[in-house]
């Protein structure tokens, strides 16, 4: 078997389309802004992506950059004056931060209807209440964007979730779990006893370890769905650059599952789109 393609790429354009719509109605022009602290080159690539973005569908976007060194208070008075600034509609903090500064306390300062990032406790504790029209976070809420885009039946199906973060795993597994969803949900960590079986009993295997190509073929269960969130640079001197981005999930898995989601070109265009989603609703909800 070789598995067709959960492709991301095709599902956030399909996306964007609608949110195009939505936007077209919305009172006032969507605005994200976005803090940058330090100069960590990853992070100023995937802040350039989101205002690409925003870019392409006219959402406005405030760009703030502060140097490595700046205070913890420093970012604390941007998002306060963010905050009050209503004509701004979401906020997002780039992570990582540097170490100095605390990124919790950061972002419980976030109001949680601006929080388009989804992280804001009341957000994350709003999925456990079965409450799925506030902000999600927007990998998890990716996924299963592409997965119902993909005709995936998750109703009853045994699922996985490799990981357990605050941001991808813990609310992948209760979306996953949630009514409309109402997937039966395992959540495989690095203290797990079998991480292997568990994967191998799985309807749908949801990879998100930060480890390349941890899962092997021998790991799926034949004609399973598997989406792979891994982002991992790994070296190749066959390349110029030197490295090659890989997934969590071994290319060989193309063989057993029936749908696979490709690294680059699956989730990573699914959660920019979410980002985006996310802004159109919270200016919708302020202006409505
Ligand atoms: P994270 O915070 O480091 O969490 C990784 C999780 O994997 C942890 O829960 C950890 O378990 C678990 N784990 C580690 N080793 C394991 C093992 N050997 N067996 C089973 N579980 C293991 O990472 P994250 O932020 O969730 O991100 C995960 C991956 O997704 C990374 O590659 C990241 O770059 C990528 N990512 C992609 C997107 C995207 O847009 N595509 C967005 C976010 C993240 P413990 O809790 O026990 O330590």
């Amino acid at each position: 078997m070789t598995a067709g393609r959960l492709d991301g790429k095709a599902c956030a354009a399909d996306l964007e389309e609608r949110l195009k719509e939505r936007i077209a109605n919305c009172n006032s022009q969507p605005h994200l802004a976005v803090i940058i602290v330090g100069d960590d080159p990853a992070s100023h690539v995937y802040v350039r992506n989101k205002i690409r973005s925003c870019e392409r569908l006219g959402i406005k976007s405030t760009h703030v950059e502060l140097p490595a060194d700046a205070t913890q208070q420093q970012v604390a008075e941007s998002i306060i004056s963010m905050n009050d600034d209503s004509s701004l509609h979401g906020i997002l903090i780039q992570s990582p931060l540097p170490k100095h500064m605390d990124e919790e306390a950061l972002t419980d300062l976030i109001d949680p209807t601006k929080d388009v990032d989804g992280f804001h406790p009341s957000n994350l504790g709003r999925i456990v209440q079965g409450r799925l029209d506030g902000m999600i976070p927007c990998t998890p809420a990716g996924v299963m964007e592409m997965l119902r885009w993909g005709g995936v039946e998750m109703s009853g199906k045994k699922a996985v979730v490799i990981g357990r973060s605050f941001n991808v795993g813990m609310p992948q597994a209760l979306l996953l779990a949630a009514k409309g969803a109402d997937a039966t949900v395992t959540i495989v960590h690095s203290r797990t006893a079998d991480s292997k079986a568990e994967c191998l009993a799985a309807d749908i295997v949801i990879a998100a370890v930060g480890r390349p190509e941890m899962v092997t073929a021998d790991w799926i269960k034949p004609g399973a769905v598997v989406v792979d969130v891994g982002i991992n640079r790994v070296e190749d001197s066959s390349r110029d650059r030197g490295w090659r981005l890989a997934g969590d999930v071994h290319p060989d898995v193309a063989e057993i599952a029936s749908l696979l989601s490709p690294v680059p070109g699956g989730v990573g265009p699914m959660t920019v789109a979410m980002l985006m989603a996310n802004t159109v609703t919270s200016a919708e909800s302020q202006h409505s």
